[in-house]
C-alpha cells in the first residue's frame, strides 16, 4: 500500500517517531540496498537527533553485491555509521543485528553497570519508508507474524515489546518515514523498485529511466534477459524514440502486442518493471556512492 504524504502526515509521522524515541536505546534505520540514499528520509538525522543508530540495507538479495560493499564503506567513512546488508525475507544477515546493536549500546550499558544498575534488555525501534521491509524484519526477528504490512502513520495502537533473544526488545510497530520524493531522479528510482504509487509517475517513463540506466551500468541484463541485440549507445539512448525502439524490440520478443500487431508499451513497461523487481534481471543496484 502506498501512503500519500501530505504535510499533515509528515508532521504526525515525525511526532510519532519522536514519541517512540523516548522509549528506546537504539534505532535500526532500514534502507533499500538498491537505493540506500534514495530510500532515506531527507530529515532523518534531525528526527533521530543523535540516537545511536544501525543502518540496515535490506533486500540485499536484489542488489549488486559489489555496490553494496561500496555503500557499507560509504556509510562508515562519510557518516561514521555501521551499515549491515540483510535480506529480511529469508533472514539472511538478520542474526548479525543483535551483536551490532549491542555494540552501539555498550557505552550506555557500561555506565549503568558502573552505577550499580542491572542492565535491562536493549530497546530498539525499526524506522524506514513504506515498503522497505519493516514488517518483514519485525516478523522475522519476532519469529512470528506481528506487524500488519502497510501500517499507516497516524494509526496508533497499544505498543508492545517483542523479545528478541534475551538481550534485546523490539517495539512491535515500526516508525514510518516519508521518502525523498521531491527529487525527481529519486522519484523514478523509488517507482522502479515499486515503493511509490505508480499512478504518480507514468509507468512508461519509469521504464524509460530504467532502460537508460541498465544500458549504462548493466547492459547484460537487457541483452541476456530480453534478447536485445545491438544495444544503442548511451548517446543514442538520450533520444526518446531510440528508447521506444528498444522497448518495442522487447515487447515484440515477449508478445506484448495490441490488436494489429503493434507493441503494447504499457504492457511492455510493466513486464520490464516486474522482472526487475523480482530479481529476474539479476542483482542490480540503482545508485552507487560517490566515494
Ligand atoms: P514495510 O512497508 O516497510 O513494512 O514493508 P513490508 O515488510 O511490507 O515489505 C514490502 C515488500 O517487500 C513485501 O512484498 C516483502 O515480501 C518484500 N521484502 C521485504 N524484505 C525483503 C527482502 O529482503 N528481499 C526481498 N526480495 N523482498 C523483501
Amino acid at each position: 500500500m502506498t501512503i500519500q504524504w501530505f504535510p499533515g502526515h509528515m508532521t504526525r509521522a515525525r511526532r510519532e517517531i519522536q514519541e517512540k524515541l523516548k522509549l528506546i536505546d537504539v534505532v535500526i534505520e532500514l534502507l533499500d540496498a538498491r537505493i540506500p540514499v534514495g530510500s532515506r528520509n531527507p530529515m532523518i538525522d534531525e528526527i533521530l537527533s543523535g540516537k545511536p543508530r544501525l543502518v540496515v540495507l535490506n533486500k540485499n538479495d536484489l542488489a549488486d553485491p559489489k555496490v553494496t560493499a561500496e555503500w557499507i564503506e560509504f556509510f562508515s567513512e562519510t557518516k561514521g555509521l555501521d551499515a549491515l546488508p540483510i535480506d529480511a525475507a529469508t533472514g539472511q544477515g538478520v542474526k548479525e543485528i543483535i551483536p551490532r546493536v549491542k555494540l552501539l549500546n555498550s557505552a550506555k550499558m557500561e555506565a549503568q553497570i558502573r552505577k550499580g544498575i542491572k542492565p535491562r534488555a536493549i530497546r530498539a525501534l525499526i524506522v524506514g519508508i513504506p515498503n522497505v521491509g519493516k514488517s518483514t524484519l519485525i516478523n522475522h526477528m519476532a519469529g512470528r507474524k506481528i506487524a500488519a504490512t502497510g501500517d499507516k502513520p497516524g494509526v496508533t495502537k497499544g505498543q508492545q515489546w517483542i523479545k528478541v533473544g534475551t538481550e534485546m526488545e523490539l517495539l512491535d510497530t515500526p516508525g514510518i518515514l516519508w521518502p525523498k520524493f521531491e527529487d525527481q531522479a529519486v522519484g523514478y528510482q523509488l517507482a522502479a523498485i515499486g515503493s511509490i504509487n505508480e499512478q504518480i509517475l507514468y509507468l512508461d517513463e519509469v521504464a524509460f529511466h530504467l532502460i537508460r540506466y541498465l544500458a549504462a551500468y548493466y547492459p547484460n541484463a537487457l541483452e541476456d534477459r530480453f534478447g536485445v541485440e545491438e544495444l544503442p549507445t548511451l548517446e543514442e539512448l538520450e533520444d526518446n524514440t531510440v528508447v521506444v525502439d528498444v522497448m518495442e524490440a522487447i515487447g515484440r520478443k515477449r508478445g506484448a502486442l495490441v490488436s494489429g500487431g503493434r507493441v503494447d508499451l504499457d504492457k511492455t513497461s510493466s513486464l520490464i518493471l516486474r522482472e526487475f523487481r523480482s530479481g529476474k534481471l539479476g542483482r542490480i543496484s540503482l545508485e552507487a556512492p560517490k566515494l
